[in-house]
């Protein structure tokens, strides 16, 4: 580990929460959840409604989409974060979603409770020290080719800069293996728990890129000791404009959340006997 990651390393600085309108990250198990992108007010306020009524803590959702095909869905920009700001006066649920462009930084920030840098972003510097100048948590994806030691400097760009609320998220790396959409790299989770204080979740979405496979890379994550999860969550994926396949329907997602609990049950009395 480069000697320069200085604050992000433990002993630097005391495991701590991520206080989020009240949620706390890195105490207990959080989960977040919502569609890929936000596409009308209709698909992302029933999705909100439908991923609090099965626990989640936080909304998910995208406005700016960082898409491979320029022809693709983009995402709804401003219109996109008001209706974020919508589903959460209806939920009370705070919003988590993707800030792309330096320049976006400020005003994104009106609307957005947490700033979501993507996996494709986690080396852009620019961006990087600007959500460090936010004044807002961020969550910071690894990169679907950065090594651990890259993603930790990464987040050091934003500790550098005075904000010292970073959520990590492992979402899957580039692996020469395709029945999966990327590998997920769960030991990334305890070795994150031993190199930084910082809490670190994990997106099974992006990691699987098939639907089915989402809960059993859940349950894996709680088992490893994450502190929580970021799931992709759409009340038709079918009709969905990004990430169709990897989506959860709001009924598969409280199955998912029903055995979380009862997964967590069984952890607390493993980690009681300690
Ligand atoms: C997303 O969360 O919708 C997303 C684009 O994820 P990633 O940056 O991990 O690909
Ligand atoms: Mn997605």
């Amino acid at each position: 580990m480069n000697e320069n990651v200085e604050l992000v390393l433990k002993g630097k600085e005391k495991r701590r929460p991520i206080e989020v309108d009240g949620v706390k990250v890195g105490q207990g198990f959080v989960v977040i959840a919502g569609p890929c992108s936000v596409e009308d007010e209709k698909q992302t306020i029933e999705t909100a409604i439908a991923v609090k009524n099965a626990g989640a803590q936080m909304l998910r959702g995208g406005a700016f989409k960082p898409r491979t095909s320029p022809y693709a869905f983009q995402g709804l920009g401003l219109k996109g974060l008001k209706i974020l700001k919508r589903a959460k006066e209806e939920t009370g649920l705070p919003v988590v979603t993707e800030v792309m462009d330096p320049r976006d930084v400020s005003w994104v920030s009106e609307y957005a409770d947490v700033l979501q840098i993507g996996a494709r972003n986690m080396q852009n510097f620019s961006l990087l020290k600007e959500v460090g100048r936010s004044g807002k948590p961020v969550l910071l994806k690894r990169g679907m080719h950065s090594t651990i030691d890259e993603w930790l400097n990464s987040a050091e760009y934003i500790l550098a800069e005075g904000n010292h609320d970073v959520i990590l998220c492992e979402r899957g790396i580039r692996t020469f293996e395709k029945a999966t959409r990327n590998t997920l790299d769960i030991s990334a989770v305890p070795v994150v728990k031993k190199l930084t204080h910082l809490p670190v979740i994990i997106d099974p979405s992006h990691a699987a890129g098939h639907a089915y496979l989402v809960p059993s890379l859940s349950l894996a994550a709680l088992a490893a000791g994450a502190d929580g999860l970021m799931v992709e969550v759409h009340v038709n994926p079918d009709a969905a404009l990004s990430d169709r396949e990897q989506s959860l329907r709001p009924d598969e997602f409280s199955k998912l959340m029903e055995k979380i609990r009862r997964l967590e049950e069984v952890i607390r009395n493993i980690h009681d006997r300690d």
